[in-house]
């Protein structure tokens, strides 16, 4: 049987709302979406015929505000995905406390299987279908995991061909020409590296000492891994949906050379070259080849999840050895999994705040559009550190306070503001 995320979402949600006390009324209305919508979009393609693509809307709860969130390609989206991933923002938004509820959407599709004109035409077909439920002041959809800037400015301008003008609100993680935002598309990794540095001081970890594997080299797990070697950190696994490359013994030689440095790490940019050249990280010189499953239980300190959800189950919950584990994929452990590494003392800086970047950059990017009036990328990375510093240190403070797992305080934190928010607004 396939895991449920949905499942898993709503244990969390209990858990938290356990701990904090919440009525029984506002948990009922916080354990079920606002509003769901499934569509079907029929799409030309190029062969002449007519495929029917399946796509869904999620939007969970706005009490905060509009619903945000992705929008998911993947030929295995459904239903229970869409609905757990659009939880989770809603508790992400509520836990770096900025003004938007949570939403997330999905089409059931491989985009890799279709040709350019095919996946703009689905882009465009998806926005079309779903555009009397969303707006800048409603709900507004972003990249996810396989839809990219290119497909956010179709869907942008598809929502502006339907009303008459131009409405870049609609849409974050637009290219920088019709209206993105500086420094969005690394935000969730850099979100990613502030929370990490903050949880290595805390654990009085040696910085110049950790070894780091990296699930998943996408946007955010290749710029996670990209920032981290650059600041000098030990990068030494990582891998793509083919499989993962583990530093060889003899280390940095070859196109693995770093220069002027002792640091023992893949060369994150030479790995990156060759991704873009070869399709994925497997044979990268200098380097073992290893399985998705081994590079989750190398001995390293750090893990950094950074591709699909459930990749640590019961099932290999036993092999990890990492004592730090920072979430940057959403939901990437079970319920299950995530009590037995709470028991072993393994810290996991959870999903909801560790990969919170990506959005707050994208509530930059909405501001802007609304106001009409630019900022620097300075200005975008300063603001995103000072928003990802003062929620990780809340929900460290309340870790500590209540002696309970990061993940547990981070849901604390998160739940209790969307509760008061819905009993403030319902008068109940
Ligand atoms: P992406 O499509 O750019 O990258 C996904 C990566 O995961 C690819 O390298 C793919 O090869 C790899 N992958 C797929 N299946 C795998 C497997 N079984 N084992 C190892 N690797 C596998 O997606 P992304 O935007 O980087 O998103 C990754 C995760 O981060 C998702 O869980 C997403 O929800 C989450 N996330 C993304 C953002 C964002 O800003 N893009 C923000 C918050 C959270």
């Amino acid at each position: 049987m396939p895991i449920n995320p949905f499942k898993n979402a709503t244990q969390q949600l209990e858990n938290a709302a356990k701990l904090i006390n919440i009525d029984s009324d506002v948990l009922e209305i916080l354990k079920n979406p606002k509003r769901i919508l499934e569509v079907s979009i029929p799409i030309k393609m190029d062969s002449g015929c007519i495929k029917v693509f399946k796509g869904f809307r999620s939007q969970y709860n706005d009490a905060l505000g509009p619903f945000k969130g992705g929008i998911r390609f993947h030929p295995q989206v459904n239903i229970n995905e869409v609905k757990a991933l659009s939880a989770w923002m809603t508790w992400k938004c509520s836990v770096v406390g900025i003004p938007y509820g949570g939403g997330k959407g999905g089409v059931i599709v491989d985009p890799r299987k279709l040709s350019i004109g095919e996946l703009e035409r689905l882009s465009r077909g998806y926005i079309r279908a779903i555009s009397d439920f969303i707006g800048p002041e409603k709900d507004i959809p972003a990249p996810d995991v396989y839809t990219t800037p290119q497909i956010m400015a179709w869907m942008m301008d598809e929502f502006s061909n339907i009303k008459g003008y131009n409405v870049p609100s609609i849409v974050t993680g637009k290219p920088l020409e019709v209206r993105g935002t500086k420094g969005r598309k690394y935000s969730t990794s850099q979100g990613g590296v502030y929370v990490f540095e903050k949880a290595v001081e805390k654990l009085k970890m040696n910085p110049k000492k950790i070894n780091i594997a990296i699930q998943g080299f996408g946007n955010v797990g290749a710029f996670m891994a990209e920032i981290l070697f650059a600041l000098g950190y030990n990068v030494v696994a990582v891998s793509d949906s083919k499989g993962g490359i583990l530093l060889d013994e003899n280390g940095n030689s070859g196109k693995n050379k770093i220069k002027n440095t002792k640091q023992h790490s893949l060369n994150i940019m030479e790995v990156i070259k060759f991704k873009k050249d070869t399709g994925s990280v497997i044979d990268f010189p200098g380097t073992e080849t290893i399985t998705n499953e081994q590079l989750l239980a190398l001995d390293v300190d750090v893990l950094i999840p950074s591709a699909l959800e459930n990749a640590i189950t019961e099932k290999n919950v036993g092999k990890i050895k990492a004592k730090l584990i920072v979430e940057l994929a959403n939901g990437p452990i079970t319920s299950e999994a995530d009590k037995k590494l709470e028991k072993k003392g393994v810290i996991v800086v959870p999903d909801i705040l560790a990969n919170a970047g990506g959005v707050i950059v994208s509530y930059f990017e909405w501001v802007q559009n609304l106001q009409n009036y630019y900022w620097e990328e300075e200005e975008n990375i300063d603001k995103l550190k000072v928003i990802m510093e003062r929620s990780f240190d809340e929900v460290w403070g309340k870790k500590d306070n209540l002696d309970i797992s990061m993940r547990l305080a981070a849901y604390a934190v998160a739940v209790d503001r969307v509760a008061k928010a819905e009993k403030l607004r319902r008068g109940l």
